[in-house]
Order: structure tokens, then C-alpha cells, then sequence
């Protein structure tokens, strides 16, 4: 068999763990067979982040832009812990948060559903998308311990030299301080890739945030979302038979587990960082999600939802051949391969990206799969498999339709 040709690399970032154990054998057993695979590699391995000083990942982030598309692997983001595990010099940033910064993106992460997995909340019947923003608030924040009696204050100097000065509060004791920011810009950028997202797929989209509480910050957004959509986007939503709802963040939270799903559901940083897990475990496992970053500009960045699954890679250092679900890293590959087809006008590519992903359920679908998704499984008899049995189940499907 002749292998696909690719033209245009895809910008590769390789990870920490367990999940960069799995990136190879996703390479090895799934890809590389069918797939000339073209990539810009990046390491994004603590190691190599620690001797580079970070710069490899302001690289492929400037990769992706330069690129378009790019594929990437989950990272330790550094803390105290993981400091002294790794002998770091300095508690590097987080690398999605910085490679977010420089795309500008909107992060949105959909449940990849099966047939034999029933979500946890049993009103659910279709998936909830969480549009997460991806920039600034809390991952961009600048922050301080205050040792001692002292006083804090928020001060702004403007280019014209207006000058806002408030006093945050008035220290008696030791204590803790955060900056965070936004930007119109980018809020505005959220709002855009939200509505257009939503029309692509054809789902309404939910806003919420803490309005009430945060009455210039979370304001902000709320206002900018609302303008956004009456002078853009209300005469397609309502000609496609779709609507924008804004709510209060714990109100949606009580709505959406009372829903049927099917929506778009648009989240600050944070909210969608924690909201994403937990539609993501309620749907089934945390590794069944997939993640997309779509920047303002149209470039792309695929992902797997959650981490590098440390405990089980302790235990792979300890010769165990683990059970650790690879679907979402695997979805990760097949979403950046069938974006690169698309660009590149590479229906071949396409189409081999569809049939990794047709393979992929078809083995879940079949009752075979990690031991994440065993407990959950109704109306099989599944057999639980380590990460290398799965994949080469996977292959084997594969290579059938190819
Ligand atoms: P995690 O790696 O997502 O793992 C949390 C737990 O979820 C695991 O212990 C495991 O449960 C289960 N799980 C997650 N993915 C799984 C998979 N593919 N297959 C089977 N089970 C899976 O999150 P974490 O433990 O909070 O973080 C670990 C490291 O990942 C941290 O250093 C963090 O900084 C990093 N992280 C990176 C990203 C990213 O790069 N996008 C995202 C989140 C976290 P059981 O142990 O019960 O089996
Ligand atoms: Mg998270």
C-alpha cells in the first residue's frame, strides 16, 4: 500500500507521561502505516521546556500561526511538587495557557459519545459543548503573596497620563493578592468564534457569568456578548431557528443538568476549565473529550481534554502495561490530519482521519475498551484491555477500511 502524501507539515507538540507514551504508539501503530506524516516536532516535555527555558513553546506556538494547524500532546504545567520532581530552575508557565496567548483562540470541547455509555445525568440524550475562553483571567494573572501589614491597591496609568488608583484592601496580616486582565479584543474575538460556531453546528448557544458579583469585569463580557449578537448575529440565529441565552453561571449550572443538551455552552477561562471536566465525567471519562482551538484568524490547535495521567505512568515506570484511554489523544490526530486535508485540498487525508475515528468507536462500539469506560458500559459484556491491546484493535479495523 502506498502511503498518503501529505504537503504541508502539521505542527507537532510532544508532551509529558503517560501521554506522551501513548503519542507514540498512536504514531507507531495508527499513523505512521497509512500516513507519509509530515510535522514540525516540538518538545513540550518538561525536560526539554526546563533547558530551552520555555522558549520551545512560544515556538510552536509561533508554528501554529505561521502553519495553521497543530496537534498537541498534554503537558505538566509546573507546580511546587513538580518543581522539585524535575529539578526545575523556575516554575514554568503553563504551556497551553502561554500557546493560547499568542493564538488568541477559543477553546471547544465536545464529548466523543458512544453507543453503550449512557451519560451520568440521564437527561442528557445529545452533547454539551463547552466554548471555553482561552485567554487571560486567572492563567494570565499576576500574582503576590503579601508577607505582611501593608496596604493594596489596584492602579492604572494611562498613555495620557490619566491616572485610577483604589485601594484593593488594607493588609492587617500576612495575605494573597491576583491581577487579572482582558481585553475587548479578545472578548470580542470569543464572542465571534461562539456565534459562528454555534451556526456552523446548528446549536444555540448558552453565555454565563458572574454578572452580578463582578460588575465591571464579568459585565463586560456579558455586554459584549449581547452587542456582538443583536448588531451580527440575530437574523441568522432566529433565520436558522437557533437563540443566544444569557444566564447567571450557577443558574446555567442547574439548567444544564436539567437539559436535554445539545448546545453550546460559552464559558470564561476558568468556568470552562472546570465546567469541561465535569460535562466531560458525566458524559463518561474525562478521556472523552475532545478539545479544538480555533484562533480569531482561523488557525487551529487539537488537543486531548485532560492531563498526562500521572498515576498511571508511575505505574507504567513500574513495568505495568496500563489501561489508559487514548481515545481523546488519538481524536486529537484525526481532527488536526483532517484539518490539514481540508486546507491542503487532500481528500485522501480526510478521509483516512474519518476512518481512524469510525475505527476508534467501532472497537468501544464492539465492547472492547480501557477499564475507564468498563464500569460504565450498559448493554454489552465489555472486555477491558491495556492502551497497547486497545490500539492494535483499533489498527486491525483500520487497516480493513484502508
Ligand atoms: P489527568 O491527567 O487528566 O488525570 C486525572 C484522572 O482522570 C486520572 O488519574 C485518571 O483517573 C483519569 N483520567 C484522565 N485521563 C485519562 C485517560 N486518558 N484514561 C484513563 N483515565 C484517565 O489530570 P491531573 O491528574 O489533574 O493532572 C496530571 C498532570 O496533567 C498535571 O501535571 C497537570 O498539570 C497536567 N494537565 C495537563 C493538561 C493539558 O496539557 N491539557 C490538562 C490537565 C492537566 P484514575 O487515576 O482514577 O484512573
Ligand atoms: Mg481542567
Amino acid at each position: 500500500m502506498t502511503k498518503i502524501k501529505m504537503t504541508v507539515p502539521l505542527v507537532e507538540m510532544d508532551g509529558d507521561e503517560m501521554t506522551r507514551i501513548i503519542w507514540q504508539m498512536i504514531k507507531d501503530d495508527l499513523i505512521c502505516p497509512f500516513v507519509d506524516l509530515k510535522t514540525e516536532y516540538y518538545d513540550l516535555g518538561l525536560e526539554e521546556r526546563e533547558r530551552t527555558r520555555d522558549a520551545v513553546t512560544t515556538q510552536a506556538g509561533e508554528a501554529i500561526v505561521r502553519l495553521g494547524v497543530g496537534v498537541k500532546c498534554a503537558t505538566i504545567t509546573p507546580n511546587r511538587q513538580r518543581v522539585e520532581e524535575y529539578n526545575l530552575t523556575e516554575m514554568w508557565k503553563s504551556p497551553n495557557g502561554t500557546i493560547r496567548a499568542i493564538l488568541d483562540g477559543t477553546v471547544f470541547r465536545a464529548p466523543i459519545l458512544i453507543d453503550c455509555v449512557k451519560p451520568a445525568v440521564r437527561a442528557w440524550q445529545k452533547p454539551i459543548t463547552i466554548a471555553r475562553h482561552a485567554y487571560g483571567d486567572v492563567y494570565r494573572a499576576t500574582e503576590l503573596r503579601v508577607p505582611e501589614k501593608g496596604k493594596a491597591e489596584l492602579v492604572f496609568t494611562g498613555e495620557d497620563g490619566t491616572n485610577f488608583r483604589e485601594t484593593i484592601y488594607d493588609f492587617e496580616c500576612a495575605g494573597v493578592l491576583q491581577g487579572a486582565y482582558n481585553k475587548d479584543s479578545s472578548i470580542r474575538s470569543f464572542a465571534h468564534a461562539c456565534f459562528n460556531y454555534a451556526l456552523q453546528t446548528g446549536q444555540p448557544l448558552w453565555f454565563a457569568t458572574k454578572d452580578t458579583i463582578s460588575k465591571q469585569y464579568d459585565q463586560t463580557f456579558k455586554l459584549l456578548f449581547e452587542e456582538i449578537y443583536e448588531a451580527d448575529y440575530k437574523e441568522a440565529f432566529e433565520s436558522a431557528g437557533l437563540y443566544y441565552f444569557y444566564t447567571l453561571i450557577d443558574d446555567a449550572v442547574a439548567r444544564v443538568i436539567r437539559s436535554d443538551g445539545g448546545f453550546i455552552w460559552a464559558c470564561k477561562n476558568y468556568d470552562g476549565d472546570v465546567m469541561s471536566d465535569m460535562v466531560s465525567t458525566a458524559f463518561g471519562s474525562l478521556a472523552m473529550m475532545t478539545s479544538v482551538l480555533v484562533s480569531p484568524e482561523g488557525k487551529y490547535e487539537f488537543e486531548a481534554a485532560h492531563g498526562t495521567v500521572t498515576q498511571h505512568y508511575y505505574r507504567y515506570l513500574k513495568g505495568e502495561n496500563t489501561s489508559t484511554n487514548p481515545i481523546a489523544t488519538i481524536f486529537a490526530w484525526s481532527g488536526g490530519l483532517k484539518k490539514r486535508g481540508e486546507l491542503d485540498n487532500l481528500p485522501e487525508l480526510v478521509a483516512f482521519a474519518e476512518n481512524l475515528e469510525a475505527a476508534s468507536l467501532e472497537t468501544m462500539n464492539a465492547g472492547i475498551m480501557t477499564r475507564d469506560l468498563v464500569g460504565l458500559a450498559e448493554g454489552i459484556t465489555p472486555v477491558a484491555v491495556n492502551t497497547k491491546e486497545f490500539i492494535a484493535e483499533i489498527a486491525k479495523r483500520l487497516a480493513a477500511k484502508m
